[in-house]
């Protein structure tokens, strides 16, 4: 069986023939997209000197009573010349006056009849509380770089650049179908041997959660030609990313394999060797003009969504050019169940103690087990050949 950094290669080496469109949005509608150009200031910034303090602008000098001349409010500057013996009151964000160069804060001044005393402790020196013009960024200089990830403060740097539109990758075109006989819409209540079809409710989500908005095809019964049909309907479509859960396992009615060979999928590989999700099924659908990646993953609801924090996610992520998540090494806080060759992915909760990051490892591990995945925030990586990690190991978390 293959390992797990085999299986993501394996991937890695099919997404490079994805092309991925991009579209211009409104900056609006732009958090959490991926920019793809390099967006440089059309002005400098900030555009002038300025306040950076609520005080009074004087021109440096040893002199500390000054008469006050005027005041300026940020956003209604009035010309004043600065002499020696001036002071002009001055708000955050204004802009300096000709012959300024400093601004002391009103904490540090007290002000008599129209005369600034500049307290005797108050630090005093050239330039102090001044943000010169340019001082964040020249014109022309590149503010946001191409494939960033655009946060808050990225539009917020963006729209100072007066980007109203950005351009950026286009979501995904990703479908989502889920099989098995136990299932029933969420709308009804289970009886006897039937459950609510959660799954595509859960993976619907893991993909919103990483902004991308598949479109969920529903769930059928294991009828082998109902699902063969709908696999072929689905893959005549305009879509980059095809993903189903059930049936990829071993059972007499597991046959996603055979139906999507059938629907002229390439099989790349299938099993992994890791728990959970070792069942999972990777293939691709070639045709001249397109290029869909296929996974099929295990119904477990836990199996499929370890699947798709640890297979989909990265490729994805890849995709839009974004490095992989980042790890953290934890102190583990209780010991894991672990005698076999395969790689884990154990559900657990991970805090910042006292000396770095702690994290406790969920008492069951079932894959089964969805409330239990719905409390953790981390998966504990436990490799290959490592056994039984125990209480004071240092382990390695990806966040979820
Ligand atoms: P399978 O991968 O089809 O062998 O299913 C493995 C386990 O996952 C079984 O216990 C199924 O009942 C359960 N399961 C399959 N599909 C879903 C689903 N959409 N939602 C919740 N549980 C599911
Ligand atoms: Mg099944």
């Amino acid at each position: 069986m293959i390992s797990y950094n085999e299986a993501l290669d394996l991937i890695y080496n099919e997404i490079g023939k994805i092309n991925l469109g991009t579209e211009e949005i409104d900056l609006t509608e732009s958090l959490g997209r991926v920019i793809v150009e390099d967006v440089l200031a059309d002005v400098d910034l900030p555009p002038f000197d300025n306040s950076a303090m609520d005080g009074y602008a004087i021109k440096y000098s040893g002199v500390r009573n000054r008469n006050i001349i005027g005041e300026i409010s940020a956003g209604n500057y009035k010309e004043f010349t600065v002499g020696d013996n001036d002071a002009v009151g001055i708000t955050t964000g204004s802009k300096i006056p000709e012959g300024a160069d400093s601004v002391i804060p009103i904490e540090d001044v007290k002000v008599e009849n129209n005369i600034l005393l500049i307290n005797d402790n108050a630090v005093f020196k050239r330039g102090i509380n001044v943000r010169p013009k340019g001082s964040d960024l020249f014109k022309d200089n590149v503010t946001v770089c191409k494939y960033t990830k655009i946060n808050p403060s990225v539009v917020a740097t963006l729209a100072s650049c007066g980007k109203e539109k950005v351009k950026v990758f286009e979501k995904l075109k990703a479908g989502i179908l889920v099989t098995g006989d136990e299932l029933i819409p969420i709308t009804e209540i289970p009886s006897g041997d039937k459950i609510r079809a959660s799954n595509n409710y859960g993976l619907q989500s893991a993909f919103q959660s990483i902004n991308q908005e598949p479109i969920d095809y529903g769930f059928l019964n294991d009828d082998r030609n109902i699902i063969k049909e709908k696999v072929k309907s689905i893959l005549s479509l305009d879509i980059d990313i095809f993903v189903t859960t059930g049936g990829v396992s071993v059972g007499k009615y597991d046959f996603m394999k055979e139906v999507f060979e059938e629907a002229g999928v390439t099989k790349i590989f299938w099993k992994v060797n890791i728990k959970p999700g070792m069942p999972f099924y990777f293939g691709v659908y070639e045709t001249i003009n397109k290029h869909i990646l296929v996974f099929g993953l295990p119904g477990n609801p836990v199996s499929t969504l370890v699947n798709f924090y640890i297979f989909i996610e990265p490729v994805i992520r890849k995709l839009m050019k974004q490095r992989a998540k980042d790890i953290y090494t934890a102190t583990l806080q209780n010991g894991i169940k672990k005698n076999d060759g395969k790689k884990h992915f154990s559900r657990g909760i991970i805090v910042s103690g006292i000396d770095g990051w702690e994290v406790t490892a969920h008492s069951s591990q079932s894959s089964g087990n969805y409330f239990e995945l719905g409390n953790a925030n981390c998966l504990i990586i436990t490799d290959e050949e490592k056994q039984n990690p125990k209480k004071g190991d240092l382990v390695k978390c990806i966040l979820i």
